[in-house]
């Protein structure tokens, strides 16, 4: 049977059977589901025949773009010469070993020993619980305590539900597990009325140091952050921000934990958001880029320090099944060659990403319904306003977002929407030629938007 012809048994099917995440299911009573079928380069296929510009990379993480044939040969000798072998119990596999000798020398100064794991959750939830265990190691059982940010995202597991700051995923059976704390978000747009974004970014980061003195030094274990904050709107921090937050950690003895599932691999212009924002992170989760999707893989950086100190705590009771499986770790593997090879983060850096900022400026300045562009690189947030000039954000009642997302779909665009803000995070193959077709289709998205609320 053809696709086309396939395409309303799936949608029958899907409603049927499949549970999707973060959807109301009662979603589906009224429109079908969208069944994507290929990928090349930036595009995918959906199985009514449409080429959609994916525009979010999957969910942030393609980012070699799709239909990559050394990702895929990679995978088929790794399975067929060993398709599995664990890393429990004194054994290892090459790639395994190879990718982590491979991990050291990208990943920023002093981060030189991974775990792996399966996705940015488990990461996190591996980062919680080396944290905590490095602490009762050097006598400081009490320090347990996480400090995350309201809006920060780190996944979906209970405890990554814990550390990052969505309200709506906390409410959700009652998910907030106790010693977890969070702090406001660097968004001077929205909250940093009458002080420069410098003055602000200082203000932020001090209400780690206010939290911290709250809780007792004693009690806190670690602070984590994105670099530049993904699913809470692509928050990117004024200068000021990071330099302090490293200052206050070190202070109050707090390791510092850099959340790379979206910044790493190449997304703000260089191989890590740390790298950017100049953070010396002691542990540093992964995932996403890493493999750019092909296959879920996900690692925890960890500092000569931090590893030093776990080195001597005894038996690490902690694992999964599939930490380093080697098909991932081969896919992974081949794809940062790829990327090595095709010189894809200084692309970014030098070409593509001043090129897809500057576009997205000048639609910035002058669109009458974008507020701001955020970001860096190949990572960006249009926050959505409807009063420019008083910096008056749309509420989720009037739903612009998701006007604004629909109109991008029906022209064969896909960005999301985060809290009145159209998100992006295309594959970081983009050509200029590609970024132009993006900004076009953003364009059009944002004048129907507009003329919906009587602006344009
Ligand atoms: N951390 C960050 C910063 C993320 O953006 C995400 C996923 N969007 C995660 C962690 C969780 O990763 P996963 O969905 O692979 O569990």
């Amino acid at each position: 049977m053809s696709e086309l012809q396939n395409k309303n048994s799936w949608y029958d099917a899907d409603k049927a059977h499949h549970i999707h995440p973060f959807m109301d299911p009662k979603y589906f009573d009224k429109n079908h589901v969208r069944v994507i079928t290929r990928g090349e380069g930036v595009y995918i296929w959906d199985a009514e025949g449409n080429k959609i510009l994916d525009g979010m990379a999957g969910l942030w993480c393609v980012n070699v773009g799709y239909g990559r044939q050394e990702l895929i040969d990679a995978a088929n000798e790794q399975m067929k010469n060993l398709a599995y072998y664990n890393s429990f119990f004194q054994s290892s596999t090459p790639t395994q070993i190879e990718l982590a000798e491979k991990l050291a020398t990208i990943t920023p100064q002093g981060i030189d020993h991974f775990f792996y794991a399966n996705s940015g959750s488990e990461a996190n939830d591996t980062v919680i619980r080396m944290a905590r265990h490095y602490w009762s190691i050097q006598g400081k059982p009490t320090k347990r305590i996480f400090i995350g940010r309201h809006l920060g995202y780190h996944g979906s597991t209970l405890a990554a539900t814990s550390l990052g700051g969505m309200k709506g995923m906390h409410d959700m059976g009652g998910s907030l597990l106790p010693e977890f704390e969070h702090i406001m978000q660097p968004h001077w747009y929205t909250l940093g009325a009458g002080l420069t974004p410098e003055e602000f970014g200082l203000k932020a980061a001090k209400a780690l140091e206010d939290k911290i003195l709250e809780l007792g030094a004693d009690n806190v274990a670690a602070f984590i952050g994105e670099p530049i904050q993904g699913a809470g709107g692509v928050i990117d921090p004024p200068s000021t921000y990071w330099p302090e937050i490293q200052r206050i950690c070190k202070k109050y003895n707090i390791l510092l934990v850099a959340d790379e599932v979206i910044c790493g691999f190449g997304r703000t212009g260089n191989w890590f958001g740390s790298d950017t924002y100049n953070i010396k992170p002691d542990m540093m989760p992964m995932a996403k880029g890493l493999s750019s999707g092909y296959i879920p893989i996900a690692a925890v950086g960890f500092s000569k320090e931090v590893y030093s100190v776990l080195a001597e705590g005894g038996h690490i009771a902690h694992g999964y099944t599939y930490s380093g499986h080697p098909v991932a770790c081969a896919v992974a593997l081949a794809n940062i060659n790829l990327m090595e090879r095709d010189g894809i983060v200084e692309m970014v850096r030098d070409d593509t990403g001043p090129y897809f900022r500057k576009s997205l400026q000048q639609l910035a300045d002058t669109h009458p319904i974008v507020g701001e562009l955020r970001g860096a690189g190949l990572v960006a947030g249009l926050q959505l306003v409807k009063d420019k000039e008083n910096k008056t954000i749309f509420t989720s009642e009037e739903g612009a977002g998701l006007i604004c997302r629909e109109h991008c779909i029906q022209h064969n665009l896909i960005m999301r929407m985060v809290d009145q803000a159209m998100v992006a995070s295309p594959p970081l193959t983009i050509t200029r030629d590609e970024i132009d077709e993006f900004t076009e289709k953003a364009k059009i998205g944002l004048d129907l938007t507009a003329q919906h609320f009587g602006l344009l």
